[in-house]
């Protein structure tokens, strides 16, 4: 797997940091003017489509590493809108600036500073090095067997995001183990990218129709109850080892009295919990092992690179704004659970038998 960890370059002086966003600026230009023209017409990593456009003041070099990035932010580009069905506009080059191993090497650092990041600078043969500090999250990635600190990086606004290939370990359990997300429109969506429950909103609806009290009410309910749980059947149950859901967020904000009404109405802490109560007990029915993680950023979080940000999610619509990673929101939260429940398994927590914990 791949993972992206950011580093602060405020080690560097003004003048390198002046240096640094001069090229940036460059390399966003240059490489905005290469998406421009293979937005029109193909192009390929030769020199036929190098020569082009014009690379302003950048070498050769630099103008190389802009088409190669330009070539794959397009072939990403086109590949989501294959698989979403949504065709999108021509991608803009943003802030950040990404320069490939052609352009940016990591080397060890000398005294305080662990590293260096050496970038091809504007004038030949004179590359900006910059200092930089590791930290505890880099050293924990750096740390796994087999972790490699890869060539190049993003150069961001006095900060770098470096990336770190670490090799994939093997799962011990017999069976498969699969990430679930536990939502309100569709009830689950797995790591598989397997979509269940999705006419949730018209059983909740009804419910909501009903007058309360009424027994049409009761019937709804129950509905939405046999729904639930006829779903949650529907998992893989037979193929799995380890099943991996969100832990369970505060319930005591639901029993509130001053919960407003739309609150009441979505009813969504219920069936969220009605959900993972009954994904708990068909686990335990079928030997499979629970694993409850840590909800937070699921669905912002790239399961490609780590890279945790709101701007990678777009309504149902997830792509990663470092390394373009795309794919449905929804099933992106359940590979992050999946990547999780695999990194998490020694401090997984076993729930109570069903029973021990029951609404009253
Ligand atoms: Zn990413």
């Amino acid at each position: 797997m791949l993972r992206a960890v950011k580093v602060s370059l405020r080690g560097a002086t003004q003048r390198k940091l002046g240096k640094l966003e001069a090229l940036r600026r460059e390399v966003r230009g240059c490489t905005q003017r290469y998406m421009d023209s293979l937005w029109t017409e193909p192009g390929r990593l030769d020199a036929n489509t190098l020569n082009r456009v014009s690379g302003g003041s950048l070498s050769y070099r630099h103008r190389s590493n802009c088409l190669k990035v330009a070539l794959e932010t397009l072939s990403a580009t086109r590949k989501a809108a294959k698989a979403t069905g949504f065709m999108c506009g021509k991608p803009r080059v943003h802030g950040s600036t990404r320069l490939s191993s052609l352009v940016a090497k990591i080397e060890a650092g000398k005294g305080s500073f662990g590293y260096v990041l050496k970038v091809s600078g504007l004038a030949k043969g004179n590359p900006i090095v910059v200092p930089f500090k590791s930290h505890a999250r880099l050293n924990h990635w750096l740390g796994k067997p087999g972790a490699k600190l890869l060539q190049g990086c993003t150069l961001g606004d006095k900060w770098a995001a470096l990336w770190i290939e670490i090799p994939d370990r093997e799962v011990k359990e017999t069976g498969k183990a699969i990430g679930v997300d536990v939502g309100i429109n569709k009830l689950m969506v797995d790591s598989d990218g397997a979509k269940y429950g999705v006419e949730m909103k018209a059983v909740c609806r009804r419910v909501r129709r009903c007058m309360p009290g009424s027994k049409g009410k009761r019937r709804a309910c129950a509905a939405r109850r046999d729904y639930i749980n006829r779903q949650a059947k529907l998992l893989p149950w037979k193929d799995l080892a380890v099943i991996g859901v969100e832990k369970l967020r505060d319930l005591k904000k639901g029993k509130s009295k001053k919960r407003s009404k739309e609150f009441r109405k979505a009813a969504a802490p219920w069936t969220y919990r009605q959900m993972l109560d009954r994904i708990e007990q068909l686990a335990q029915e079928n030997r499979v092992r629970l694993v409850a993680v840590n909800p937070r950023n699921t669905s912002r979080t790239c399961p490609r690179c780590g890279w945790v940000a709101a701007e990678n999610r777009r309504g149902e619509k997830f792509q990663c704004v470092i390394c373009n990673y795309s794919g449905d929101a929804d099933h992106v939260g359940a590979l992050n659970i999946l990547a999780r429940t695999l990194g998490n398994s020694q401090e997984s927590m076993v729930p109570a038998p069903p029973g021990e914990e029951q609404r009253g």
